[in-house]
């Protein structure tokens, strides 16, 4: 018997096929492949490695995971999406060929007021409608004027803009909206521009522009509530898989689990897997959300704990000890492990934690 525990097996082609769909869906764009939060839990150095002779740049949220990615080895300019926040940052990302955003006047003035050997790139967020981080729109003119004065960076800038519900389709006016209020104030100004999340990537051509910042397809995932990944032609970059690690006789009418909140309607068998939300699968999963073992859909029974989770089997099952169950990946969507959690399969995949070991194919 071999009890593993969990494990996130990352299959590399697939992220590579599907940076190619987001780059055939978007002809003329260059790629920003998006490798935040450990490649959304996907390990950033081996995907963005693997992503090197596709990618033109790569875009992380904090500064440290930029330093891992060129520390590792990867060469191509990476887009800090946060932008910097000390001089020693500024400093560091215009000798490492980092991209900076700036998104508020703190970094302008920054920039303004700090001399470096080498010029920095910059893309200027433009906040067209999330209101999150972003210049407002009627600021864009002081703002590009004011860095076209500054010898640090390099002339002319790139503009950016982000989406708030490009992933709702009954939502189209608002990105529309975001489109047009984006190209009003950059348009003639910048270099280069890029509006494009995966949701914009998918559903509005109109917005490629220059680059595109797709993320969460690049592993396989839509962004959108109702499909699955397979449906727009994307391969599921992770399995998450973990074993059974006990197949237990179990009575009608008795529980299974912390608080016995599950009581089996019948005589049935019980799996034991070695997975738990101490591995990152959700406690919040419930009764009935399904795994895949030997290729059945079974519903889990009881709730999840920090190590284990439990499964219905069925009163039939004949499956054993060792046996791999498939929490997610090829053959069950996590976009639809993660409508029965009630969450996004970005959660999911994101917010494994150390333990489940990522191997690679
Ligand atoms: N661009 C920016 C600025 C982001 O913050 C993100 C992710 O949140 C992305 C692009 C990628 O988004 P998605 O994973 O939905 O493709």
């Amino acid at each position: 018997m071999d009890a593993r525990g969990a494990v996130a097996r990352i299959n590399l082609e697939a992220v590579r096929h599907n940076l190619r769909v987001a780059k055939q869906l978007a002809p003329g764009a260059r790629a920003i492949a998006v490798v935040k939060a450990n490649a959304y839990g996907h390990g950033d150095l081996t995907v963005a490695a693997a992503l090197k002779d596709e990618a033109e740049l790569f875009a992380v949220a904090r500064f440290e995971e930029a330093q891992k990615l060129r520390a590792g080895g990867i060469r191509q300019p990476i887009l800090l999406l946060e932008g910097f926040f000390n001089v020693a940052q500024l400093e560091y990302a215009a000798r490492h060929d980092f991209h900076i955003c700036i998104h508020q006047f703190a970094q302008l003035e920054a920039l303004e007021r700090t001399p470096l050997a080498r010029p920095v790139t910059v893309w200027v967020k433009i906040d067209s409608g999330m209101h999150r981080v972003g210049f407002a729109p009627e600021q864009a003119d002081e703002v590009f004027a004011r860095l076209a004065r500054v010898a640090a960076v390099l002339q002319p800038v790139n503009a950016m803009t982000h989406f708030a519900r490009a992933d709702e389709p009954e939502q189209r006016a608002v990105t529309e909206a975001q489109i047009a209020r984006f190209q009003q104030v950059t348009k003639g100004r910048v270099k280069a521009t890029a509006l494009c999340n995966s949701a914009g990537v998918i559903a509005f051509p109109e917005a490629h522009a220059d680059y595109i910042r797709p993320g969460i397809m690049l592993y396989g995932i839509t962004p959108f509530g109702d499909q699955q990944g397979s449906d727009i032609g994307l391969r599921p970059a992770m399995d998450f898989t973990t074993t059974l690690i006990a197949v237990r006789e179990h009575k009608a009418g008795e529980p299974v689990g912390y608080a016995g909140s599950w009581v089996s309607p019948r005589d049935t068998r019980i799996g034991v897997i070695a997975v738990g939300y101490g591995d990152g699968y959700p406690r919040m999963a419930p009764p009935g959300t399904p795994v895949l073992v030997n290729g059945r859909r079974v519903p889990l029974a009881g709730r999840v704990s920090m190590d284990m989770a439990t499964i219905d089997l069925g009163p039939d099952a004949t499956d054993k000890l060792g046996d791999e169950v498939l929490l997610w990946g090829q053959g069950l969507a996590a976009e639809e492990v993660a409508r029965h959690v009630g969450t996004i399969a970005y959660e999911l995949v994101t917010r494994m934690t150390a333990r489940p070991r990522l191997e690679y194919i």
